[in-house]
């Protein structure tokens, strides 16, 4: 076994794989760019080297950096991780040049699969079956809407080198197929550097449902049984769960045997997953390899009790696998949930900032097998902690939240609970959103498809609700309490205590449903808060930092309440509302400047113009496009109007906020 080995990523990646080779007594080295001097990751391991500026590309993609490194410090292999280098044939060739070990598939698997038409054409070979499409080498607009033509509408247009969803267009009708070629083309050629397409049938209402496979160096090779992955955004998983509800054990040794001949028909070595794309009806086809390990791993590891980054570091030493596949069983239910620095509400746009407070559910970290009587267990995967940045340099997830339970209903149970746990404040992040997602009908009656998002949508983004009375109690005693806090002097003379008892004041809190008034009256025994019709007598009975117990009329009401500047953020029965508390105190000018200006959502990069100085466009007409965090952003007419002057050149860096165009409204 390894001494020492070098970890080529960053975030919960790179935590979690430092801590299974510590176990194993191997010490570790992290990389790390500039914007990542102080992370967790360079904390987790035993020696830290830089390698360069923050972007990506000079940094986490620079091979020839990081095997320096490796070399240096005396490691012995390296692990990519997921992203990155992971995938990337000329990096494992040369590590292997370098004397070290790739730990991840040879060469050939990583090419073989690397290209989605030239892991389709393998599979073809070896049988398994296919979506029906065209994966061959013609590129030109013609052809391939021939081939959409012939394969019938909806189809999907695919990088053939893509990952990550980018690239991908769904194309409803034959007069759109051209525009979506060229977009599909930039993107492709934008993130993969290889502008080559495929086209596929688009199904309707499909199940993603994915196999991981294992093979070692001696021959042996395993399915450690399915994944559903069905509820995605944007083509991007969002929830991850294991076994996939509804599997039948015929069809599961069906899809598990195809996809241990599909790692076959390529050699593969080390740890895969082989996707496949399933109708409601059970049938199923080919997708892609991903020849590494997975973000969602660790949910197959909860239901197979094993440790993956282990059974990777034994294969990449030339050790056999751990388990033959007669000894690989199902036990109890798991899911995973993304937690992603997002804003659903706004389309899921990423979205950056410090973690200005964080706290997670109480957790487990890194189990081994589950023993049955558990009742349950709570795992996080994280790269940040409290005080970390989520910059734009890099994808947007703050963590993993995997539970395991006994079985779905379980687990579910358990997962709303952490979900209800888990605060965040800081950036956007799509907890609540989560939460929703996982109560929702379609989900706990595990009714799957990948369009279940944008199906429920009304369900999962139900309008504002007027805000609870127990939240405005919670807050308003937060604000009360901390000024009791801050003029303790005052607080403690009767002075002041008379005086406030002579006055009934009144504060106001800006919600999503509106303005929150409240008129609070000081009395001996706490307040009298009158809301709308509401009016409750309200004591406070506990304190610590910041959660609160209150006792509301008859009720006990506990809660958190976090305050960052004139907002409040109060949890109270695993909802999160946010409050702005119109402090009288502050009289802080608000004008925003609303309209007319058309401003970046975003740091990010042009990458085309699409109307020139001068030129009158319609509402909704697409102005520019420009990419951030991997993704392109249409930036579209607010109304109908004049452009009267573009503001940067495509190639541009424009920062967040900054103002594209000039636009004057009709
Ligand atoms: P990536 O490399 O981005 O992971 P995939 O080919 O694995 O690309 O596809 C990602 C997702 O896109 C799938 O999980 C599925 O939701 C959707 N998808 C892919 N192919 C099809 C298809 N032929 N029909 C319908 N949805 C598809
Ligand atoms: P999966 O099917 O496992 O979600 P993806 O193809 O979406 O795999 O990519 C794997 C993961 O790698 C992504 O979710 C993302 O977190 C990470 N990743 C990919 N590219 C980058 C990158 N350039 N920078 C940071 N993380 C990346
Ligand atoms: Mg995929």
């Amino acid at each position: 076994m390894f001494s020492k080995i070098l970890i080529a990523n960053r975030g919960e990646i790179a935590c979690r794989v430092a801590a299974t080779a510590q176990r194993m007594g191997i010490r570790t080295v992290a990389v790390y760019s500039e914007a990542d001097a102080d992370a967790r990751h360079v904390a987790a391991c035993d020696e830290a080297v830089p390698i360069g500026p923050a972007a990506a590309r000079d940094s986490y993609l620079r091979g020839d950096t990081i095997i320096a490194a490796a070399l240096a410090t005396g490691a012995q292999a390296i692990h990519p991780g997921y992203g990155f280098l992971s995938e990337n044939e000329d990096f494992a060739r040369a590590c292997a040049e370098a004397g070290l070990v790739f730990i991840g598939p040879p060469v050939g698997a990583i090419h073989a699969m690397g290209s989605k038409s030239e892991a389709k054409r393998v599979m073809e070979e070896a049988d398994v079956p296919l979506v029906p499409g065209y994966h061959g080498e013609r590129q030109d607009v013609e052809f391939l809407r021939e081939q959409a033509d012939r394969i019938g509408y909806p189809v999907l247009l695919k990088a053939s080198a893509g990952g990550g969803g980018k690239g991908m267009r769904v194309v409803e009708r034959h007069e759109d197929f051209a525009d979506a070629l060229k977009s599909c083309k930039r993107e492709a050629i934008a993130s993969f550097g290889d502008d080559r397409v495929l086209v596929e049938k688009y199904l309707t209402r499909p199940r993603h449902i994915e196999i991981q496979v294992f093979a070692d160096t001696l021959g042996n090779c395993v399915y450690l049984f399915e994944r559903d992955c069905s509820v995605q955004r944007r083509h991007q998983k969002v929830l991850e769960e294991a076994p996939a509800p509804g599997m039948t054990q015929e069809r599961r040794r069906a899809m598990g045997e195809a996809a241990v001949a599909a790692a076959r028909a390529v050699g593969y070595v080390g740890a895969g997953t082989v996707e496949f794309i399933a109708n409601q009806d059970g049938s199923f086809y080919f997708m892609e390899m991903n020849t590494r390990l997975q973000v969602e791993h660790p949910v197959t590891e909860m239901i197979t009790g094993t440790d993956l980054v282990e059974w990777q570091l034994r294969v990449a030493a030339g050790q056999p696998l751990p388990k033959r596949q007669d000894e690989l069983t199902i036990h109890g239910h798991a899911l995973e949930a993304r937690i992603y620095a997002e804003n659903p509400e706004k389309g899921f746009l990423p979205s950056i900032g410090r973690l200005r407070h964080l706290r997670t559910p109480a957790a487990v970290h890194f189990t081994t097998p589950p023993a049955p009587e558990t009742g349950g267990i709570v795992r996080i995967d994280s790269g940040v902690r409290e005080g970390d940045a989520i910059s734009p340099f890099y994808d947007p997830m703050i963590a993993k939240l995997i539970v395991w339970g006994q079985d779905r209903a379980a687990a579910l149970a358990l997962m709303a609970q952490a979900l209800a746990d888990y605060q965040i404040v800081g950036l956007a992040s799509n907890v609540a959103f989560l939460r929703r997602l996982v109560l929702s009908r379609p989900f706990s009656d595990a009714d799957l498809d990948t369009g279940l998002i944008v199906r429920y949508h009304d369900d999962l983004f139900p309008p504002p609700r007027p805000v609870p009375l127990p939240v405005v109690a919670l807050a308003t005693v937060a604000i009360l309490a901390g000024e009791r806090r801050a003029e303790r002097d005052v607080w403690a003379s009767t002075r002041g205590w008379r005086m406030n008892a002579a006055l009934a004041r009144v504060l106001e809190f800006g919600a999503d449903d509106g303005d929150v008034r409240v008129t609070v009256t000081y009395g001996d025994d706490g307040w009298r808060l009158a809301c709308a019709e509401a009016i409750e007598h309200v004591r406070l009975s506990a304190c610590a930092g910041r959660d609160f117990t209150l006792r509301v009329g008859h009720a006990v009401v506990r809660g958190t309440v976090v305050r960052d500047g004139s907002v409040l953020h109060v949890w109270w029965q695993g909802e999160h509302v946010v409050l702005d508390y119109r402090d009288p105190m502050v009289h802080a000018g608000e004008a925003e400047a609303k309209g007319g200006r058309l401003t970046a959502p975003m740091p990010g990069k042009i990458v085309a113009l699409l109307v020139e100085r001068n030129q009158q466009v319609q509402k909704g007409a697409p102005l520019l496009i420009m990419e951030a965090m991997k993704m392109e952003h249409t930036i579209a007419a607010p109304s109908d109007g004049l452009v009267e002057d573009l503001l940067y050149a495509v190639g541009d860096q424009v920062a967040d906020g900054a103002q594209l165009l000039a636009f004057k409204a009709a």
